[in-house]
């Protein structure tokens, strides 16, 4: 029997790579329980996505990557989010990010080559730090507080960056910081050393495995070099939607064990399964409304993208739309799912807790939702009128 997870495949290369990061996730699911009840980083799951190749998937193939689509991104980190959401979201950023830089050409050339390479031969990871406690989420376009001054050799920065995903292993990342003398603001490429610090401040609701922790630089050094202030061509933020293919692979997950619980549970009063009963049909039927129509939105966006290579800083309504539908529905899935298995839904023995709390972060990642909203109507609004 056909599985719906498998309806957006469209090749043989694509469902080899969706079968092996199903393997993936399978092992992480395993995994998952413990991190999230410690709070710890699954830093052996970062070992079995090295090992995999997943680390390199979007770094272009002259650098020895494997330079997949956004599609297929949102393909794979669907998947690997239907094992363990923590793990998807924070290599989501790393693989976001270097489809990111690859499309926009925004880092300097060699900088980009080096950080390739050593993604290729050395498993490398980045990500980028901006949000901080007084400017709130960098979506929103507030100042950062950390401060970049130039001196002989360089930049020295100082300041210190909240919800740093990934913070626990990566030994290089990029950070925004304010620079005085130039009334401007800038990212900078960092290396970790004795003056960066991890303060281990993430203890959360959800997504408590992704090490978003503080990070604090104290009169780092970086390089001349390492300033990374090249806007590069708009992409309109297509890498983004590593976020949503996050959360949407959370509900696939929450909706299978709904099915799989209504399929299998058979109530002594009742004599058959759940899944008999009009009223539990009817509630599978609404998780199944939301669910596919938010996927629907999901790779068509991620198609357009990649199609309408000359379109993309116009396709920003849709992406934030796509993130949008699959971040508010499938929190909207969690919560049919959990209607469905009943009182069974809150132990903490089964995984349906864990993706009621994993899923609303979708909700704190952006684009926000205002953030949406206001996009959405100022392309409306800014529309030629139809001649009648
Ligand atoms: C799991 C997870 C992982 C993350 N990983 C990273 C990461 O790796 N790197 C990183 O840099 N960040 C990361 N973030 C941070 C994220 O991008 C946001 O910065 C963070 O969630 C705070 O966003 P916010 O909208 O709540 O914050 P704020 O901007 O402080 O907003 C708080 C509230 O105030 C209101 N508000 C504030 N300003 C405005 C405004 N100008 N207009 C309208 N409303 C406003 C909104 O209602 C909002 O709900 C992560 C977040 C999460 C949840």
């Amino acid at each position: 029997m056909n599985r719906y997870v498998d309806q957006y495949i469209r090749s043989e290369e694509e469902q080899a790579r969706a079968s092996m990061v199903e393997q993936l996730a399978a092992r992480f699911a395993k995994r998952a329980a413990q991190h999230d009840r410690e709070g710890s980083f699954p830093f052996e799951n970062f070992a079995d996505l090295r090992e995999s190749g997943y680390l390199k998937l979007t770094v272009p193939q002259e650098y020895g990557g494997e330079e997949i689509s956004l599609y297929e991104l949102v393909l794979l980190q669907e998947r690997l989010a239907y094992g363990d959401g923590s793990t998807a979201l924070a290599v989501g950023w790393h693989i976001g990010q270097v489809l990111h830089l690859r499309t926009t050409g925004k880092w300097p050339q060699e900088v980009f080559a080096d950080v390739c390479r050593s993604i290729v031969q050395d498993g490398t990871m980045i990500n980028t730090f901006a949000s901080e406690a007084a400017s709130g989420s960098p979506s929103r376009g507030g100042q950062p507080e950390t401060i970049a001054v130039s001196e002989e050799g360089g930049w020295r920065i100082t300041g210190r960056k909240t919800y740093s995903t990934l913070s626990p292993i990566l030994d290089r990342f990029v950070v925004s910081a304010y620079i005085p003398e130039e009334e401007c603001t800038s990212d900078f490429l960092i290396r970790r050393n004795e003056r960066v610090s991890v303060v281990e401040t993430w203890d959360t609701l959800g997504m408590r495995a992704t090490g978003s922790h503080d990070v604090v630089l104290d009169g780092v050094l970086t390089g001349t070099g390492m300033r990374l202030s090249g806007k590069g061509t708009d992409d309109g933020g297509g890498w983004l939607l590593h976020i949503p293919a996050c959360y949407m692979g959370i509900a696939m997950a929450a909706r299978d064990f709904a099915l799989e619980f209504a399929r299998s549970y058979r109530p002594n009063n009742l004599g058959e399964p759940i899944a008999s009963l009009p009223s539990v049909q009817h509630t599978i039927g609404e998780m199944e409304i939301e669910l596919r129509t938010a996927r629907s939105f999901l790779y068509a966006a991620a198609d357009r993208w990649d199609r309408e290579k000359d379109e993309r800083p116009s396709l920003r309504p849709e992406l934030g739309l796509a993130k949008y539908a699959v971040t508010n529905n499938a929190v909207k899935v969690v919560d049919l799912a959990m209607r469905i298995v009943g009182g069974a839904s809150l132990s903490r023995k089964l995984p349906l807790e864990r993706y009621y709390r994993d899923v609303r972060a979708g909700l704190h990642n952006p684009p926000m939702d205002n953030t949406v909203l206001h996009t959405l109507a100022n392309a409306a609004i800014q529309e030629q009128p139809r001649k009648v």
